[in-house]
């Protein structure tokens, strides 16, 4: 544990993630296998990707694994295999990552928000229905937070209006839905490996993932330039590939992911026990150990007192998302509804720190604090 740097800032600031602290808590296997990679001298689409590929499609439970530039450009490659394109309607919701809708847009489609669920907050399944029309070719459930959608009843709507299913796993590796992994479930599935995210690289990376061999055909040829075979293009594709190195991190990382999801869960459990008497509205889990903690986020209506409160004790905390997309500039023409409850959330949501290698004494800190800004 001496390598272990797990605050920021010489030491003084409880951050609410940190990829530095991973990295050091993996230091000897990190660094071997980049020297590897580095002397081995293929750095695009060798074995490390070709291994990662199938090492992570088999820890979700999936048939193939393709690896690309990052998660915003896995949902936009899934979408053109989908077939979605010109016009065509996208269901999601409007808290999120604004990536999810910024996707849709970049497959020229229009994303159509609904609401969330007030207790899971994700895709409310009964908002659904009501917002296909005849142009709806797709549904991009996001498992926000570290916590799965309500997969079932989406997954039947789809079913019933012949939509694609495009399950947005960026927030969310190794999270279960009724004994499955998210990722599983959909027709497609995509995932970023941005350094913060549960499965983290030491840059950008993505990977979509599906049981169908057409899919998995099509993103493999667009992610390269539409190449089957080299120099030769069969789809009007593009570059998004993931690299050598960040592969060969990833692999290392993935043997350490479920340990890790642990140590957040385990966090997870100390933020529940400290707070448990507090007025602050704390996350909801439907299935035990299905939540894998991306983000520990609570509500409260003096969000902007405490957060304040907080960083005067050295505690950051940050706000997932400050403003939901459908009210940001360039997004609000494709508001049709209201969306009450995403609303009412983004003034009180608060994400309190939560990584792998957060050290007791501070989580204690936290949990004191915040039990001393409410007497
Ligand atoms: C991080 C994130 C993305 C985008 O991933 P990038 O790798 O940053 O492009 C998409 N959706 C959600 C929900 C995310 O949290």
């Amino acid at each position: 544990m001496d390598n272990i740097c797990p605050r920021g800032e010489n030491n003084m600031i409880i951050l609410c993630a940190n990829p530095k602290a991973q990295y050091l808590s993996h230091k000897s296997e990190i660094e071997e296998t980049i020297k590897n990679v580095l002397d081995k001298g293929k750095y695009i689409l060798g074995d490390q990707v070709e291994s990662f590929e199938k090492e992570f499609a088999e820890y979700i439970g999936v048939k193939f694994g393709i690896g690309v530039g990052n998660g915003t450009e896995a949902l936009h490659l899934a979408l053109i295999a989908a077939g979605v394109g010109e016009g065509d309607e996208v269901i999601t919701v409007s808290h999120t990552a604004v990536a999810t809708a910024s996707a849709i847009i970049q497959a020229k489609a229009i994303p159509v928000f609904v609401d969330i669920d007030p207790t899971f907050y994700t895709i409310d399944p009964n908002k659904i229905s009501e917002a296909i029309t005849e142009k709806t070719k797709a549904i991009i459930p996001v498992h926000i937070y570290g916590h799965s959608a309500d997969m079932d009843p989406i997954m039947k709507i789809a079913r019933e209006n012949k939509l694609t299913v495009i399950e947005d796993c960026a927030q969310a590796h190794g999270a279960f839905y009724s004994g499955s992994r998210v990722g599983s479930i959909g027709d497609l599935a995509c995932f970023s490996f941005y350094p913060t995210k549960n499965l983290g690289a030491i840059g950008d990376g993505g990977m979509v993932v599906t049981n169908y061999p057409d899919f998995a055909e099509r993103i493999r040829l667009l992610r390269e330039y539409g190449w089957k075979e080299r120099y030769i293009s069969h789809l009007p594709g593009w570059n998004s590939r993931l690299d050598e190195l960040q592969a060969a991190v990833l692999r290392v990382k993935l043997k350490h992911l479920d340990k890790d999801n642990n140590k957040r869960k385990d966090i997870a459990k100390l933020y529940f026990e400290g707070l448990k008497n507090s007025k602050f509205n704390l996350p909801s889990t439907k299935e035990d150990g299905g939540h894998v903690y991306h983000l520990y986020v609570i509500r409260t209506n003096k969000r902007e007192l405490i957060m304040d409160f907080l960083k005067e004790k050295g505690i950051n905390t940050l706000i997932h998302y400050p403003m939901p997309i459908h009210q940001q500039p360039i997004y609000s023409k494709y508001t049709r509804v209201k969306l009450p409850v995403t609303e009412k959330y983004k003034d009180e949501i608060l994400s309190l720190p939560i990584y792998p290698e957060l050290l007791k004494d501070d989580i204690s800190l936290v949990i004191d604090s915040i039990k001393e800004f409410e007497l």
